[in-house]
């Protein structure tokens, strides 16, 4: 479950006057089940755009999308996505807004989701903040809130778009720790988009390097590290 093929993927986005811009072009990439995949590249080069195609926010002129061999066509609830700015639910806490999705999809007693909460609580470094309201947590926090809500649903692929950001280099780190713990335990696939190519490489199996020219690959590497 969770692999991810794109094949020859395009698209352009329509502008004002009837320009169009070209976000993608010939997009041909594959994602194994359970890799932890990163997609790097200059500004404006279509990783975002490509990112939204796999999620199903937006719709590709070209090619084929496939979770699982089956075609992408919209918002799949497989799939699990992080943007750079959480947008948790202010008027609730921490662990409300991790288990907001299990809740309205009633998953398991309310004693399962209690457990399953607390897990991701701890996973996230959480611990002792459960009853904090998104507005007393710092930037870090909040991501972290938000990477675990992403957990939440178990989704078998997860997509993250920059999503330490908007974050100071120290607190970078500490996520990157975070994530890397998520990616040992391995039981999702990840596409990760960054500029950073450091941080790629600390938390991948594999780079995708794009070039300036949209949705070109320049090249693909398997990063050999030893891990902790
Ligand atoms: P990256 O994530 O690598 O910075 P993007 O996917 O955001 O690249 O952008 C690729 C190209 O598509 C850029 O030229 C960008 O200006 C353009 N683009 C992205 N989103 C839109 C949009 N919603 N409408 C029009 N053009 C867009
Ligand atoms: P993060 O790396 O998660 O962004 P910070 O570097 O901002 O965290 O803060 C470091 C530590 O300070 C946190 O792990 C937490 O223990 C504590 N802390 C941060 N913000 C708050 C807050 N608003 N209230 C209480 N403690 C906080």
């Amino acid at each position: 479950p969770g692999r991810l093929e794109a094949r020859g993927v395009g698209k352009s986005y329509r502008s004002g006057r009837g320009g169009t811009t070209v976000a993608l072009t010939d997009l041909s990439l594959s994602v194994e089940d359970g890799a932890f995949v990163s997609l790097v590249g200059p500004s404006g080069c279509g990783k975002s755009t490509f990112l939204d195609c796999v999620a199903g926010l937006e719709p590709y002129d070209t090619g084929e999308l496939l979770l699982d061999g089956r075609p992408i066509t919209g918002p799949d609830p497989r799939t699990a996505v992080v943007f750079q700015d959480p947008s948790l639910l202010p008027w609730r806490s921490t662990a409300d807004n991790i288990a907001y999705g299990m809740t309205l999809r009633r998953k398991g007693t309310a004693a399962d989701r209690a457990r399953k909460t607390a897990e991701l609580v701890e996973l996230v470094g959480l611990t002792g903040f459960e009853r904090h309201y998104p507005g007393e947590l710092s930037g870090g926090m909040r991501q972290r809130v938000n990477l675990a809500r992403a957990l939440a649903t178990e989704p078998e692929l997860l997509l993250m778009d920059e999503p330490f950001g908007a974050l100071d280099a120290l607190t970078r780190e500490q996520l990157q720790v975070e994530l890397e713990r998520i990616r040992l335990a391995g039981r999702v696939t990840v596409l990760f988009v960054t500029h950073d190519i450091e941080e790629a490489v600390f938390l991948s199996d594999r780079v995708v390097t794009m070039t300036g020219r949209p949705g070109t690959v320049s090249s693909v590497f398997d990063v050999d590290l030893p891990r902790p």
